[in-house]
């Protein structure tokens, strides 16, 4: 890792008014976009593949490799389209962008649609987030006036339109393949895979679906090149990136941190340090809700990388790092997301819809205290059942949080079985 300082890519987020144009413009907004209309198309995607940039979502594919699988020699209209739908339990980092920076967003949209020869874009925000969705629209207009968007983008003769469609507030829709099918007004149940949306994507032309984050990290690579970006952060983990910092810490919220941080630095020297002391801390869930939870003694040494967290058995995820003290009864919290991932199943496969409910139900049984010993094996053989065995990640979604806490707290869910109750009281 560098020594470069944080606040790299959203280094605008904290000013006043910063989610105007006069103040993004003022701090050398809109200058990327022009440096990359002057560029050939393929060298922008070049550039981002150089800078070795994943999807900020949570899957972590390249960007720069997913714009190269555009078809170019392809007389159907092209798609770009922004997952705002941040809906992963734990994660809040999109929402700052979209309220403080969305210029940023949109000025990265800008590149990717004339990297891929796009001229119409969505972004599809979800349907929360009411207020974000407003700042996020008025930035819009503002673009549209200031010929930043429009049929002759800074009068280059390029046609770039952009819309912001709101989403009704489904999990399922954060799915690429769902949200395109509620963008296109169905019900959002993910498609089956293959065909992948960069051949058959919205109204079934090519498209490009990237994340909120992976768009706005766009302007600063192109302004400085792939090259300089790649020097942040750690190998197949390039960059920085923001993580949404919540539970038992004392200064919870979003940092910008090269990846590759360790987990304790995150959490001590940016978050404030865990509750009571690091003594006192019992387990990480380092990704968002779905990425399996992370041992007191695992958090003391690991990196928040791509590479460290998949060696550990969980993910980065979408970089929500949800912190659990002593205090916290593994078994009740991960009931509580197993209701949740009940919930948000489409319902379109079996093992997603009958094995959330099933993986629900157990849970329940065993947080009341009336399971037994089979349930927890029981747990294991369910989400076994579910993982790779569905459409969507959902399915794994719901398992994964669940197995890892049979895994690493065995003994608190034996606890439950024998004494009716949870350890912490
Ligand atoms: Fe729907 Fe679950 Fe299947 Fe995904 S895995 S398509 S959410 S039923």
């Amino acid at each position: 890792m560098s020594d470069a300082p944080v606040q790299i890519v959203f280094r605008n987020i904290h000013r006043h008014n910063s989610h105007t144009l006069a103040v993004y413009r003022e701090f050398g907004g809109y200058q990327s976009v022009a440096k990359a209309l002057t560029m050939a198309r393929e060298d922008v995607i070049d550039e981002v593949k150089r800078s070795g940039v994943r999807g900020r979502g949570g899957a972590g594919f390249p960007a720069g490799l997913k714009w190269s699988f555009i078809p170019k020699e392809d007389s159907r209209p092209k798609y770009l389209v922004c997952n705002a739908d941040e809906g992963e339990p734990g994660t809040c980092k999109d929402r700052d962008i979209l309220r403080f920076d969305p210029h940023l967003l949109i000025e990265g949209m800008m590149i990717a649609a004339y990297a891929v020869g796009c001229e119409q874009g969505y972004i599809y925000i979800r349907g929360e987030f009411y207020r974000e969705a407003e700042r996020l629209q008025a930035a819009v207009d503002e673009a549209y006036q200031a010929g930043l968007l429009g049929d002759n983008v800074l009068q280059q003769g390029i046609r770039f339109h952009l819309a912001v469609h709101r989403g009704a507030g489904a999990y399922v829709c954060g799915e690429e393949t769902g949200l395109l099918e509620s963008l296109e007004g169905k019900k959002g149940q993910p498609r089956l895979k293959p065909p992948f949306p960069a051949n058959i994507g919205l109204y079934d032309c090519p498209t490009v679906i990237n994340n909120v984050e992976t768009l706005a990290a766009v302007p600063e690579i192109i302004l400085r090149g792939g090259d300089w970006y790649a020097t942040l952060g750690v190998a197949k983990s390039s960059g920085t990136k923001l993580f949404s910092v919540s539970g038992h810490v004392n200064k919870p919220g979003n940092y910008e941190v090269e990846l590759g941080i360790p987990l304790k630095t995150l959490i001590n020297d940016y978050a404030g340090g865990v509750r009571g002391g690091w003594q006192r801390l019992k387990g990480v869930i380092p990704g968002g809700s779905s990425a399996p939870i992370l041992t007191a003694d695992v958090c003391d040494t690991i990196t928040m990388d791509y590479d460290a967290l998949a060696k550990a058995g969980s993910m980065l995820g979408s970089g929500a790092v949800i912190v659990l003290d002593q205090s916290v009864c593994i078994v009740r919290a991960i009931t509580r997301l197993s209701r949740f991932y009940r919930h948000e199943s489409c319902g379109q496969c079996s093992p997603c819809r009958e094995g959330t409910g099933w993986l629900a139900q157990l849970m329940a049984r065993l947080e009341s205290g009336q399971g037994s010993m089979t349930d927890i094996d029981l747990l294991l053989d369910i989400g076994n059942n579910i993982c790779g065995k569905t459409i969507c990640a959902l399915g794994d979604a719901a398992a994964m949080p669940v197995m890892g806490a049979v895994k690493a707290f065995r003994d608190e869910f034996v606890f439950h079985v024998q004494h009716g109750r949870c350890m912490v009281g």
